[in-house]
């Protein structure tokens, strides 16, 4: 564990702790656990609003070299069910870095011209370019979640769409995008404390979605489902890590470290100037 991530607040590397290992079982992660840390909500938050300008400052980097010519980028790919708190990562996590810097898409119920085409087609529309974070509210693996627990697709299709996303996240890193994938795992007895506070304000209407209860009642389906994919489809190269979400500054202060920990590894460069720095500066002050 790096002394930063000390001086952070955990006791032990979330990238380390929460990564999937081939042992991996769904049930022993508990939801409203905190691993790695060793404060409290408060201690969570401020760990979260320090940590800010040292991602943007990283996210920077990233943009700055991708607009010199690099071609490394970032995706990181949000999972969960309703009520995980994806849409608080992207604002309160992502949101802190510079937007022209962020490639932001969320995934829904596949439009009729989607479904005309394989399931990867609309993922690959999103892609970040170079330079850019990505960010992925669900994604790909909805193809794998959803139709299994629906009964729509047979073993075969289910394994012909796992190789096809290895293979896809494979060439994503060879083409330089590093990805970060995270499952957002909320508790079912907090999805519904969540889900009764939308329902008690009107501010939060517009967020319910009536079906949102169907997909309650398959609940056990649906990690089941979580489980294989994530088992089957988490590798060194587009490794899953599950983030328990029950505390919502816990899964935020994670991401957030995931993303630091990424980047830094990345070590992003500043481009170097393609003019004489010494020659406009003399210019400048002549003019
Ligand atoms: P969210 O539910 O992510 O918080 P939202 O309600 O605004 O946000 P929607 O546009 O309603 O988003 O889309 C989310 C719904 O779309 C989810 O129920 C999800 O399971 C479903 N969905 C996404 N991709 C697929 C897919 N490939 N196949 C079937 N359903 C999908």
């Amino acid at each position: 564990m790096s002394k930063q991530t000390e001086e952070n607040g955990f006791t032990g590397a979330p990238q380390d702790l929460l990564v999937v290992r081939p042992e991996f079982r769904l049930a022993d992660i508990d939801p409203g656990s905190t691993p790695g840390f060793k404060g409290g909500k408060s201690d969570g938050q401020a760990i979260l609003a320090k940590r800010d300008s040292q991602l943007a400052d990283l996210q920077e980097r990233l943009f700055a070299e991708g607009k010199g010519g690099g071609k490394r980028s970032l995706l990181l790919v949000l999972q969960g069910m309703d009520t995980c708190g994806k849409g608080g990562i992207v604002s309160h996590v992502v949101g802190a870095v510079d937007v022209q810097g962020v490639r932001h898409a969320a995934f829904g119920v596949p439009t009729e011209e989607e479904r005309r085409h394989d399931f990867l087609w609309r993922i690959e529309k999103q892609l970040p370019g170079p330079g850019m974070l990505g960010c992925f509210d669900r994604s790909h693996y909805e193809d794998v979640l959803v139709p299994r627990v629906h009964g729509l697709i047979n073993d075969d299709e289910l394994e012909r769409r796992f190789s096809s996303i290895q293979d896809f996240e494979s060439r994503l890193f060879e083409n330089e995008t590093r990805i970060i994938k995270v499952m957002l795992h909320l508790s079912k007895e907090e999805q519904k404390e969540r889900l009764a506070a939308r329902l008690d304000n009107p501010a939060k209407h517009w967020k319910y979605d009536p079906g949102d209860i169907s997909a309650r009642q398959q609940w056990d389906d649906y990690m089941a489902a979580y489980e294989a994919a994530i088992l089957r489809t988490s590798t060194a190269y587009a490794p899953w890590y599950v983030v328990p979400a029950d505390n919502k500054w816990y899964s935020r202060m994670v991401v957030q470290e995931l993303l630091v920990a990424a980047l830094e590894g990345m070590d992003p460069q500043w481009p170097s100037a393609s003019f004489d720095v010494d020659e406009e500066k003399a210019r400048l002050a002549e003019s």
